[in-house]
């Protein structure tokens, strides 16, 4: 079913490490990350507050360089890229979606020219950017408020307005950074199922951090962040896929999806604290054994 376009590589992160220094203390946000995702890959990312994830988002976006590792994007190394390409990086290939909506939209334009003014460097005729405007508007339910400013709208529909001035400029990936922290399950529900409509009808890359397990779960993979790696991936298994539509919460949260524990390339996986304490596991030390074509750990004085 899935043909070879939708297996291209898209963003390549490799041992990606971020420390921030702040007087005198230093913080690993990123711990030596590695994660590849794919062209027109719709995809969440959950973790703890502290985990990493928005460094990471900040990465993918060109806002925030690694201190150490690789991304490659469309397999070009983001350290490579001169300020002037970082620039048009930022602008045409990424679009972003922030938490606070006022980081998304200007107070003093109507929805209308938010959208407009997201696209003044384009390139294209006054006449072709209002169509654009109102298309794109449309596409996420919120032609009839073209003409409200921000003050006059919703959490939720300032939010869909953002996602509209985040396509604005047709970007390769969209990255929202917990799109719906601060609205109500219903209208992140609908924010949700908008991220979906879009990733199927423009093709676009889509990664949304979320701390909402049931709503990541809406999505086909969910990668979960731990001290700046990704520990755990769940994938959502094929048959499910292609039934999304018909599915309830219920049913996608419980089992729609594969997990997953991460490889590293040195060989390492994570025990997260669930998992420790279910094998009476609390020193720094386990045994480790191969039996019957399994690994079996097991606590140091089992
Ligand atoms: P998340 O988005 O998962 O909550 P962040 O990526 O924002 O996590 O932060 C990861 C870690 O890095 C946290 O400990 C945070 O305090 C620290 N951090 C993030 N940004 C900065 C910064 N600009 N300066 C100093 N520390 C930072
Ligand atoms: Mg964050």
């Amino acid at each position: 079913m899935t043909d070879i376009k939708d297996e291209e590589v898209l963003i390549s992160c490799d041992g990606l490490v971020k420390i921030f220094k702040t007087e005198d203390v230093e913080v690993m946000a990123l711990q030596g990350l590695d994660l590849e995702i794919k062209k027109g890959e719709l995809m969440s990312v959950i973790g703890k507050s502290g985990s990493g994830k928005s460094t990471l988002m900040n990465i993918i976006g060109g806002l925030e360089k690694p201190s150490a590792g690789k991304i490659l994007v469309n397999g070009i190394c983001l350290s490579d890229m001169t300020e002037k390409e970082m620039v048009s990086y930022r602008k045409k290939t990424v679009g972003f979606v922030w938490q606070k909506s006022g980081r998304n939209l200007l107070p003093y334009l109507s929805s209308l020219e938010n959208v407009e003014s997201a696209m003044s460097f384009m390139g294209i005729k006054k006449k072709e950017k209002r169509k654009r405007a109102l298309d794109l508007l449309e596409m996420v339910g919120m032609s009839h408020k073209k003409d409200s400013y921000p003050s006059q709208m919703s959490g939720g529909e300032q939010q869909r307005v953002a996602i509209a001035v985040a396509l604005a400029n047709e970007p390769d990936i969209l990255l929202a950074d917990e799109p719906t922290g601060a609205v109500d399950t219903k209208t992140s529900n609908m924010i949700q199922d908008l991220f979906r409509y879009l990733n199927k009808e423009l093709g676009i890359t889509i990664i949304i951090v979320t701390h909402d397990i049931k709503l990541a779960a809406k999505v086909d993979r969910v990668v979960m962040i731990s001290d700046g790696k990704i520990s755990t991936e769940k994938i959502m298994k094929a048959q499910y896929k292609e039934r999304i539509e018909s599915l309830s919460d219920e049913e996608l949260f419980l089992d729609a999806h594969e997990e997953y524990s991460v490889l590293d390339k040195a060989g390492r996986v994570q025990l997260n604290d669930d998992m420790l304490e279910a094998a009476g596991i609390d020193s720094n030390k386990v045994k480790i054994k191969v039996e019957d074509g399994k690994v079996i750990i097991t606590a140091e004085n089992s």
